[in-house]
């Protein structure tokens, strides 16, 4: 039996109406609203995330789990929830597409996979998401879906700094590590995690040394400073789970550290706080 080749698409969305960087550091499984091609995507296919704007470009790169299927009919609706929309255009007889999603990078970077780098590309230049880019899907050609992705590939990970791409699909291990940082990172998600924590607390401590930062650097240099740990690893939740509040914890960087000294966090976290108990 011949396999038949993937084929890759481009999903474009805008920031003005969909918080997709916000999404995308806390779900690694996206639904995208696809009004064409719904007879031609298929399982498999690969997919291109893409940010349109005033910071436009490749951010993150998934395969197509899910067939364009009606919203009502989708597998995870909990996913569809308002908010991260800023404005309603969803619809129940919306045809949606599953994507999971591989690698995510949020953070801009011109000369990296920016729609600034991709005009001085000679094949990728001449494609509309270049050329005029209206739509919410394209398909792209093998020559400009490879023009892409080795672009993609070959710039080191600016955010995580840890791992270039190719070792995150490379290594399972890896990539949920990377995953958990990011999701730690989530600028949007260690707001509320600090707003919440100042509802029943005075002030920014950690939660295991109650050291406070503030308290024992100038406050210069650590005014609103600490570190969120995400206490649920990646592989015990499910592939959608998005993050709660209560997932989180404070950290001051030290403990943080020794919460990620050995692969099992988990139980580091539960030993640590066992140990703080007396001190
Ligand atoms: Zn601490
Ligand atoms: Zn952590």
């Amino acid at each position: 039996m011949i396999k038949k080749m993937a084929n890759t698409y481009l999903f474009q969305g805008n920031p003005r109406y969909y918080d997709m960087d916000t999404y995308l550091a806390t779900h690694s499984y996206i639904y995208w609203r696809c009004p064409n091609y719904k007879d031609k995507i298929q399982i498999g296919d690969k997919a291109i995330l893409w940010r349109a704007g005033k910071k436009a470009g490749m951010i993150a790169v998934g395969v197509i789990v899910e067939i364009p299927t009606p919203a009502s009919k989708i597998q995870f609706p909990e996913l569809l929830g308002q908010r991260f929309w800023t404005s309603d255009e969803m619809d129940v007889d919306d045809i949606k597409i599953g994507i999971k999603i591989k690698d995510v990078r949020l953070t801009y970077d011109e000369s990296s996979t920016s729609r600034e780098h991709f005009k001085l590309n000679p094949i990728v230049s001449k494609h509309r998401i270049i050329t005029n880019p209206t739509g919410t899907v394209f398909k792209l050609e093998g020559a400009v879906a490879d023009a892409m992705f080795l672009d993609w590939n070959n710039t080191s990970d600016l955010e995580i700094g840890e791992s270039t791409s190719s070792e995150i699909f490379d290594s399972e291990g890896k990539y949920r590590y990377v995953l958990h940082k990011r999701r730690e990172r989530s600028s949007a998600l260690r707001k509320a995690k600090v707003k919440h924590f100042l509802t029943t607390n005075d002030f920014i401590h950690c939660e295991l040394c109650r050291v406070n930062l503030n308290e024992k650097y100038p406050s210069s240099l650590s005014e609103g400073y600490i570190e969120v740990h995400h206490i649920n690893p990646i592989s015990t939740l499910a592939e959608h789970t998005p993050t709660h509040i209560d997932d989180l914890i404070l950290l001051c960087p030290n403990c943080h550290r020794m919460v990620h000294r050995t692969k099992d966090a988990e139980k580091n976290l539960e030993d640590l706080k066992v140990w703080f108990l007396d001190k």
